[in-house]
C-alpha cells in the first residue's frame, strides 16, 4: 500500500507522527506505525525539500528553521522517499497519482502574491516581499531579483510579521547579517544599501496589526535603529492594556476586557515604546542613525514615479468603521497623505493557485475546496497547509493541520472510504520522474548546481542543514545521477 506523495516535508512528518503516537512507537524516529505497510513519498518542485521553512523563515531566525532537524529525522525513515525538482501539475498530474497512490495529499502552499491593483505598481522598484525574502535566502528563482537599495527611504505595505522580517533584514548592521546564513548576493548588496528610513504602513490601527511581540520585540532591539510610533496612535490604549476601566469601556466596548493575552502584551508594547521608552532607550535612538517608522490608517492609491523611478506612495486616509474596536474595516476617504521614498515592498498577504484543472478551487480565498482536508468530490485526493486554510498561521499551526489530515486519512483507510484497490503504486511515478531526466541534459545541471549551492555556509552546528553537503550526510541522498531528472532519497 502506498500512502501520500507530498509536497513538503512537513506534512509527511504530521500523517505519520500522529500514527506514531497513536501506537507508542518506541522507536526514536516517526515511524508510520497508523498503518505499519505505509509508505509515503514526497514530491517537491525545488530540488531541495522544507519550502518556507528554509526559503520563508529569515535568515537571523535559525532557532525557527531549527525545526528541520525534526522534519529530517522523518525523512530519513526507510518508508520515506523524497523525490526533489518533480512539479505536479507539470511533470506528473494529479490524475496519475491518484491511479498510483491509495492517498494523495495536496500541501503545495501558497505560491502566489496578492497584489495592489494600484498604478505605478508594476515599477521594478515596487517588489514582491516574498520575493525579497527569496532573494535573501538564496531561491533561486528570486536569485536575480534587481534590488535597488541606492535609496534612503523605503515604504513596506503590510503590518505582518514577514513585512517586520524584510524591515529588519534592510536595517540590521552588515556585521549583525555575516553571522547569519543569508545569501552572499544579499550580503554584497545591502554592505552597498543607502537605506535610513523604513516605513511600515497598514490600513487599519494598532489593535489591528499581524505582527507578533516577537518580532516587534526585535525592530525595537535594532542597534543603531531608532522606532517611531505616533503618540497619537496609541496614547488611549494604556487601560485597555491593563484590564482597568476606561472611557472606552464605559463607551461600551467590553470587548477590549476580553483581548487574548498576545494581543494585550503586544499593545503594551507598542504603548510603552511610544509613550513610556526607559532613558536608556531613550539616549540610544537618540544617537541612532536609522529609524524605522510604524503608519496606521492608510489605504495605497498609487505609486508615484518620475522618469521611471518611485518617487513615492500615496495614500488613502482611512476611517475605522465598525462597533467592535478590535475588528473594525478600513473604509478610505477622499483625504490622502504622501510618503516620499525610492522603493516600496509589498508584503499584504499570498494566496495559492490550483496546479490541476482537475481541482475544486476557491479562486477567491484561494483554497483547495476541502472538507476537513477532504478534497470535495475526489475520494482519496486530501489537502493540508496552507493551500487548505489559506495563508495564515505559523509553522505550528500548519503542523497541527498536518497532524489532522493524517488522522482524517487513517480514518478513511479504517472506514475503507479509500483502498489501494486497483492502484499501481508508486514505482510508476518514481520510474517515470527518473527516466524523463535522461532527456534534459540543461536541467540536470540546474538541479546539481541549484541543490548544492543555495546559501553562504555558516560555521554554526545549529545550521547545520544550511551546509553543501548536509542533505548528502544526514538524508543519505546521493548526489544526483547524470541520468537522473530529479533528486532522490533513500
Ligand atoms: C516569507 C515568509 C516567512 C515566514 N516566516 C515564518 C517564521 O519565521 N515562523 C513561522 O512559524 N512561520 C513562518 N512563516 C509561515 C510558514 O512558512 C507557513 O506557516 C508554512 O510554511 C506553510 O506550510 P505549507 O506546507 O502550507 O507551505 P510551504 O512551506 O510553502 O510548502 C509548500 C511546498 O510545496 C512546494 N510546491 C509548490 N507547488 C508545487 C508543485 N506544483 N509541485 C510540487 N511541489 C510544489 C513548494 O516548493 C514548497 O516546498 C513564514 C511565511 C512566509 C511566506
Amino acid at each position: 500500500m502506498y500512502i501520500l506523495p507530498r509536497l513538503c516535508s512537513r506534512h509527511l512528518r504530521q500523517v505519520l507522527q500522529k500514527s506514531c503516537s497513536r501506537n507508542l512507537s518506541t522507536s526514536s524516529q516517526n515511524v508510520p506505525h497508523g498503518h505499519p505497510a505505509a509508505k509515503v513519498d514526497i514530491l517537491e518542485k525545488l530540488p531541495v525539500p522544507f519550502g518556507l521553512v528554509r526559503f520563508g523563515v529569515a535568515p537571523d531566525h535559525p532557532e525557527v528553521k531549527n525545526v528541520i532537524h525534526t522534519f529530517t529525522n522523518t525523512a530519513r525513515n526507510e518508508r520515506c522517499t523524497f523525490l526533489g525538482n518533480v512539479e505536479v501539475g507539470k511533470d506528473v498530474s494529479i490524475e496519475e497519482l491518484q491511479g498510483a497512490y491509495t492517498a494523495v495529499v495536496l500541501a503545495y502552499g501558497a505560491d502566489d502574491d496578492r497584489t495592489l491593483a494600484i498604478k505605478g505598481e508594476k515599477n521594478p522598484n515596487v517588489i514582491s516581499a516574498r520575493s525579497f525574502v527569496g532573494w535573501f535566502n538564496g531561491l533561486p528563482q528570486d536569485r536575480d531579483l534587481n534590488v535597488d537599495l541606492d535609496t534612503e527611504n523605503v515604504v513596506i505595505l503590510g503590518h505582518g510579521n514577514v513585512a517586520l522580517d524584510v524591515a529588519r533584514i534592510l536595517l540590521t548592521p552588515i556585521s549583525v547579517l555575516k553571522k547569519t546564513d543569508i545569501s552572499q548576493h544579499a550580503l554584497d548588496a545591502l554592505s552597498r544599501s543607502r537605506v535610513r528610513k523604513v516605513y511600515l504602513v497598514g490600513r487599519r490601527g494598532p489593535l489591528q496589526v499581524a505582527f507578533t511581540i516577537k518580532e516587534l520585540r526585535e525592530m525595537i532591539k535594532l542597534p543603531d535603529c531608532r522606532p517611531v510610533i505616533h503618540k497619537d496612535d496609541v496614547k488611549d490604549l494604556n487601560k485597555v492594556i491593563e484590564g482597568k476601566s476606561h472611557k472606552l469601556y464605559e463607551q461600551g466596548h467590553q470587548e477590549l476586557k476580553n483581548l487574548p493575552r498576545p494581543r494585550k502584551r503586544l499593545t503594551d508594547l507598542l504603548y510603552r515604546t511610544s509613550m513610556e521608552p526607559s532613558d536608556t532607550n531613550s539616549q540610544l535612538w537618540a544617537q541612532a542613525s536609522k529609524e524605522w517608522e510604524l503608519r496606521f490608517r492608510l489605504t495605497p492609491a498609487e505609486v508615484t514615479e518620475t522618469e521611471g523611478k518611485v518617487t513615492g506612495v500615496k495614500f488613502y486616509i482611512n476611517e475605522l468603521q465598525g462597533d467592535d474596536l478590535v475588528n473594525k474595516i478600513a473604509k478610505a476617504t477622499s483625504e490622502t497623505e504622501d510618503i516620499q521614498c525610492g522603493l516600496v515592498f509589498r508584503s499584504i498577504g499570498y494566496k495559492s493557485i490550483p496546479i490541476d484543472p482537475c481541482l475544486p478551487f476557491d479562486k477567491r480565498k484561494g483554497i483547495i475546496l476541502n472538507k476537513k482536508g477532504r478534497v470535495e468530490n475526489r475520494p482519496g485526493l486530501y489537502c493540508s497547509g496552507w493551500v487548505s486554510t489559506g495563508p495564515v498561521g505559523v509553522i505550528l499551526n500548519t503542523m497541527t493541520w498536518g497532524f489532522e489530515t493524517g488522522k482524517v486519512i487513517l480514518k478513511d483507510i479504517e472506514d475503507g472510504a479509500i483502498s489501494s484497490e486497483g492502484k499501481e503504486g508508486n514505482q510508476i511515478i518514481k520510474d517515470k520522474m527518473l527516466s524523463k531526466g535522461s532527456r534534459d541534459k540543461r536541467l540536470k545541471k540546474k538541479v546539481r548546481s541549484e541543490t548544492y549551492n543555495y546559501n553562504r555556509t555558516v560555521d554554526s552546528t545549529s545550521t547545520d542543514y544550511l551546509k553543501d553537503d548536509y542533505f548528502e550526510n544526514s538524508l543519505n541522498v546521493a548526489k544526483p545521477a547524470a541520468s537522473q531528472y530529479c533528486m532522490y532519497i533513500n
